[in-house]
């Protein structure tokens, strides 16, 4: 296994052995899909709706909506392409689903949370993208943020269906989700793995504090151990898990991921080649080995090295 450069990737998200992980973008607007497009990202792993609509403070009609995500899927049609329904609270507040003033909004209904008692305001989302994936032909799946349990999982799932899509997941956030990944995958048909928050609320760390950010470092071991319980999951009832966090766009720990049994990874659009040539030039055995290292390390930075040293090993 070689060190990644830009290079040396042909735009198939794989393995050098070819066993295939889907190399997506992160995107919040047009601009962004199109930036992803020309980067050659094979998809979408995250679109964040909530982008669309910081500086609003009325729900958008369903027409806008429909026109809005459409702008957004047009690069990608034929593509896999996963919307995220609104994440509004803490870092990312919506004004028109602004809630009571709350002493820890991290902590407070944000995400899926605000769907619970404003279940319009999903139905009209999830009517707005059936509209969009109609309009496009892009290949669309949904996820809900910040889900906690498999109920949750299980209400957000028949939504869903119920607006006429076909495929259903959610984000893996938040530890409890991690910790119960068997039960929330029988409840959908897809997980991604948000490591920003997971990382976030698995440290009780604020994202947005610089003070605290070494405990955040996507390299904690402890991180890679929640990682490693859905990667496990996933291969047992044979169902997709991404990871849409920040650790996606590290070509090492992308290896490491994939190691663990993550099955395809969204980042950043700068970020699509360096990792996608990482991942052409290592072997799932690679892979395995820098995950075993990384998993067994007692610091981000053993982490790091560990995995360097068994990833590099023919
Ligand atoms: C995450 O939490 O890792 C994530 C991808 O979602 P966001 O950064 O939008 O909260
Ligand atoms: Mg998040």
């Amino acid at each position: 296994a070689s060190e990644a450069t830009g290079a040396e990737w042909d735009g198939t998200g794989a393995t050098e052995d070819g066993r295939r992980v889907g190399v997506l973008a992160n995107v919040g607007a047009p601009a962004d899909a199109q930036a992803a497009a020309e980067a050659g990202a094979e998809g979408v792993g995250l679109f964040r709706t909530e982008f669309c609509y910081l500086d609003v403070d009325t729900e958008p009609a369903v027409a806008d909506q429909r026109a809005a995500y459409a702008a957004v899927l047009g690069p990608f049609a034929g593509k896999p392409v996963i919307v995220r329904t609104l994440d509004a609270g803490a870092d990312k507040p919506l004004e028109f689903l602004a809630q009571e003033p709350e002493p820890n909004p991290a902590l407070g209904v944000r995400g899926v949370r605000v769907a619970f008692d404003r279940t319009g305001v999903l139905d009209r989302q999830l009517d707005a993208i059936a509209g969009a994936t109609e309009q496009t032909g892009a290949d669309v799946s949904v996820m809900a943020p910040m889900v906690a349990t498999a109920e949750e999982a299980a209400w957000f799932t028949d939504r869903v269906r119920a607006a006429g899509l076909s495929r259903a997941g959610v984000m893996i956030e938040v530890p409890s989700a991690a910790l119960t990944a068997r039960e929330v995958f029988d409840a959908v048909d897809f997980v991604s793995l948000g490591t920003n928050d997971l990382a976030q609320y698995t440290f009780a760390a604020d994202r947005q504090l610089g003070a605290v950010a070494a405990l955040n470092d996507p390299w904690q071991p402890a991180l890679l151990r929640l990682i490693a319980l859905v990667g496990e999951a996933a291969r047992e009832k044979g169902k997709p898990a991404g990871v849409c966090g920040e650790a996606a766009a590290d070509p090492l720990l992308a290896r490491v991921l994939v190691g663990l049994g993550i099955t395809s990874l969204s980042m950043n659009a700068g970020s699509v080649r360096a990792v996608g040539a990482g991942l052409a030039s290592a072997t799932v055995a690679n892979c395995e080995r820098a995950a075993s290292a990384a998993l067994a390390a007692a610091s981000p930075a053993d982490a790091r090295a560990a995995a360097r040293a068994a990833a590099e090993l023919a």
